[in-house]
């Protein structure tokens, strides 16, 4: 085994082209229903939306997809992206695992996101778009769908969470640095927004609203369309870079994982890396543990139902299969923005349920016990969405251990948190509380999911 900690690829060994798990998998992921006539979706219905390289990419059954020049000479910038073996952190908990991890934070935003934003931006650009309107969480996405946006001479418009553009101003002016525009979200400038506010004056928003806020405004103007940062098929195929790049560092390392590990919101981080090896293991037989990680207090994996449901709360999006805590559903204002929503990626449901990955829920606080420890070894602050995957690794590291078993452990460090100090300062200040979901809220959203005869 090599001494090193650090893995490097030559630009020249960056990927040319995304993998697509649909054409290993034993079956096809349920089809999209229209939200008017229950019918399966076809690219006529998103044209308005999305460009029609994008809805191309949303059901090609191809299992690997060509990255144009274009995109790869802006990933170029930071990619391909470094894989440490975190010998420190191994040595901190004096275990026998070996952890390794994939480190995201090297990008022009300090995550994982612009391996989708500049694809997403150079397809619209392509067919004619001038303006893109999207949603944001923690602002991770709007910051780089504003950054892919100025390359392709794109207008943006960002509608960000209430909650998140209050406590987190220095994401904002990232937007503004870009040259985007950034509204909090209920805005008054939508039907949605207006919507939620004359019931909710105080609303402090959630993704779902954000998108169908972002939505509408898209499918307004023909000039606009409207992207969005997680959850769809062609999002989770751009992110297969980041497990296409590991499993060639992990040859360098001469090693190979046991243990997959991704923290998991929208879920596109965690495909990114995950689903090149969950291809391996369909093709191969191979046996390589896929771990979802997702915040107690929006546990959809580990607490929510797959069903049909709505992408946002104004049910204006198609209905997809997927694990859902209801679209009604408002988790607590975690600090981590990025995991706050009501959805899990079809795919990555799909894939839960064909029991080729695992999912556990880890509350706040001990993410935040394992996202210092993590940077008081490896000298990297974790996004407060990627401690979640930091706990999980050592976790499992520990129980190494206890066992005495060497697994070595691959998990996505899915962005850096330098933007995130206030949520490290709230902990630090013992103003974190691990707030469970609301019980009653669950039933209620669960109860509203939508009738949808089984497909
Ligand atoms: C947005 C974000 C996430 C959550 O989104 P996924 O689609 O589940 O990956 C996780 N980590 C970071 C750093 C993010 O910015």
């Amino acid at each position: 085994m090599s001494d090193s900690v650090k893995y490097l690829l030559d630009e020249e060994h960056m990927p040319k082209s995304w993998y697509n798990l649909v054409a290993d998998l034993p079956s096809p992921p349920p089809a999209v229903l229209h939200p008017g006539t229950g019918q399966p979706v076809g690219p006529d219905d998103l044209a308005p939306l999305f460009p029609m390289a994008l809805i191309g990419q949303e059901v090609t059954q191809e299992r690997e997809v060509e990255i144009p020049e274009p995109v790869q000479d802006v990933y170029r910038q930071w990619r391909p992206a470094p894989l440490f073996r975190a010998r420190k952190l191994e040595k901190a908990l004096d275990t026998p695992a070996r952890i390794y991890y994939k480190y995201e934070g090297v990008s022009p935003t300090g995550s994982h996101k612009p391996n989708t934003a500049v694809p997403q931006a150079f397809y619209n650009q392509q067919e004619g778009v001038k303006r893109l309107t999207t949603e944001t969480g923690a602002g991770q996405w709007g910051s780089s769908i504003a950054y892919a946006g100025q390359y392709f001479g794109l207008e943006v418009d960002v509608y960000m969470v209430k909650v998140s553009y209050q406590q987190k101003p220095y994401r904002r002016a990232l937007m503004q640095t870009f040259g985007a525009r950034c509204v909090p979200s209920p805005s008054t400038e939508t039907n949605a927004g207006r919507a939620i506010l004359a019931q909710h004056p105080d609303s402090t928003g959630s993704l779902g609203i954000a998108i169908s806020e972002a939505v509408e405004m898209a499918a307004q103007r023909d000039d606009t369309k409207y992207a969005l940062g997680s959850v769809l098929n062609h999002v989770l195929l751009h992110q297969t870079i980041i497990g296409q790049e590991a499993m060639m560092q992990m040859e360098m390392a001469n090693d190979d994982p046991d243990i997959v590990i991704g923290c998991a919101g929208g879920g596109s981080n965690l495909a990114g890396l995950a689903f090149p090896y969950i291809g391996r293991n369909l093709r191969e037989g191979k046996k390589t543990r896929i771990v979802a990680v997702e915040p107690a207090s929006c546990p959809t994996l580990t607490r929510g139902r797959y069903a049909y449901d709505f992408g946002d709360t104004a049910s204006l999006t198609p209905l997809v299969k997927m694990y859902t805590l209801g679209s009604a559903f408002v988790p607590s204002p975690i600090h981590a923005g990025g995991l706050r929503y009501h959805g899990m990626a079809p795919l990555v449901s799909h894939a839960k349920a064909l029991g080729l990955l695992e999912a556990r829920a880890v509350a706040q606080t001990e993410c935040f016990k394992a996202g210092v420890l993590f940077a008081k070894a490896e000298g990297v602050v974790p996004a407060p969405e990627s401690t979640h995957a930091v706990k999980a690794a050592i976790d499992e590291a520990l129980k190494c251990k206890e066992s005495g078993e060497s697994k070595a452990i691959l998990f996505n460090l899915s962005g850096h948190g330098y933007f995130d100090m206030q949520a490290y300062t709230d902990f630090f200040d013992g103003k974190l509380v691990d707030e469970p979901y609301d019980e009653a809220m669950l039933a209620k959203a669960l109860d509203g999911l939508p009738d949808v005869a089984a497909e």
